[in-house]
């Protein structure tokens, strides 16, 4: 599938990457199980030298990635945070980064209690409103990070607008696209110069792997992170990125649902005596969803709510009664998940930080997965009576 940029969604995620086995014309991309490739004479391969540098099932499912981003080039991490961790690799002592206040925990532990430390300045700023970034950016700000919708608040970034300023002060966007996926959101088209995902999520879907990725269409950047790739080694090993391969079939089938069952939720909720807010893009009344209708092509199924009795005690007792909406780290499988932001993901950020951004003591977050939707409102009833 040479010309992949000329289909559509669905038929990337089935075709994109994924070419018959040259030597035994197997459909699926084999598990290559290898760590080195055999050399005909020094320096003479067939383009795979080393599994840190290169493997044909992670070849295959960077292609397949880069398609979905709509991006000339795709790179495989062992994980969301290494793929992070790649990024922020590029920078030098005394560079600055600004991000949102409203942010994954994990990656504002790795800004702040690791690349911190090597001399890199963050700050993290409220960017609901996109002119407050302009405000922030110095000759030293080499790098915007940006997340939308948020975690867990769901506030929702302009990336066009974003773009535009980064763009003028000649500094790269970057945009952590996991909650949205490629199907929802596609920031390069948008403007940003590089989208990561934790792949862990949506995009493969079955919380049966930890992975990350990067994709970009600037070459110098590629290379750039290309080299940081394989110096530093974090890569995914071929098995795994078989199960991505496979889950990503799928990707637009579960999305389609996801969005389904999060709208059905995201109302339940929002009528329900108990529930005080309901914080999801695809309400008229979410202070940015004109931004989130024009660049997301629907609203997703992460929702989170806080009770009218703002106790985590009060979290706690809900979160207990679930049958369906299992209790748990991470987000994006099929299967619903709930958790306590204050306590779980978010628990590595201040509560002085949490308290600034909405983040309440009693905010569940959901993960609505792509069960039946009755057997999903079944189970939100029970647990809130
Ligand atoms: C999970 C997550 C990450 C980190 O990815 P891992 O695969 O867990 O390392 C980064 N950003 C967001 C938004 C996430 O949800």
């Amino acid at each position: 599938m040479s010309k992949s940029k000329d289909y559509r969604f669905g038929t990337k995620a089935i075709h994109a990457g994924v070419e018959p086995d040259p030597t035994t014309g197997a459909i699926m991309t084999p598990i290559y199980q290898t760590s080195t490739y055999v050399q005909s004479a020094p320096g003479q391969h067939k383009g795979f030298e080393y599994s840190r540098s290169g493997n044909p099932t992670r070849t295959a499912l960077e292609k397949s990635i880069a398609s979905l981003e709509n991006a000339d080039f795709g790179l495989c991490f062992g994980s969301g945070l290494a793929a992070i961790d790649a990024v922020l690799k590029t920078l030098k002592p005394g560079d600055e980064v600004i991000s949102t206040n409203d942010l994954y925990g994990g990656s504002y532990r790795i800004f702040t209690k690791i690349f911190q430390g090597f001399g890199i300045h963050f700050h993290f700023i409220n960017m609901e409103n996109i002119d407050e970034l302009e405000k922030h950016i110095t000759e030293k700000t080499k790098l915007i990070w940006i997340e939308t919708p948020t975690n867990p608040m769901m506030n929702i970034i302009d990336i066009k607008g974003a773009a535009k300023i980064a763009k003028a002060h000649g500094t790269l966007l970057c945009v952590d696209n996991t909650f949205s996926t490629p199907y929802l959101q596609n920031p390069l088209d948008l403007g940003a110069d590089l989208v990561m995902h934790s792949v862990t999520k949506y995009i493969a879907g079955h919380s049966d792997v930890v992975m990350g990725a990067l994709a970009t269409s600037n070459k110098e950047l590629a290379e750039k992170l290309y080299f940081i790739q394989n110096a530093s080694g974090a890569v995914p090993g071929p098995q795994d990125c078989f199960l991505v391969l496979r889950g990503i079939k799928t990707l637009h089938l579960r999305m389609q649902r996801h969005c389904e069952n999060g709208s059905s939720i995201a109302n339940f909720l929002k009528s329900h005596p108990k529930v005080d807010k309901v914080f999801w893009p695809g309400f008229k009344e979410h202070p940015n969803h004109h931004i989130a209708s024009q660049q997301m092509h629907d609203f997703g199924g992460m929702i989170a709510f806080s009770l009218k009795e703002n106790t985590e005690a009060a979290a706690v007792e809900v979160l207990k009664k679930f049958n369906l909406f299992t209790l748990a780290e991470s987000l994006g499988g099929v299967e619903s998940l709930s958790g306590h932001p204050a306590s779980m993901t978010h628990a590595s950020i201040p509560k002085a930080e949490r308290d600034k951004v909405g983040l309440s003591d009693s905010l569940i977050r959901l993960s609505v997965g792509i069960e039946d939707i009755e057997d999903l409102r079944m189970d939100l009833k029970q647990a809130l009576a």
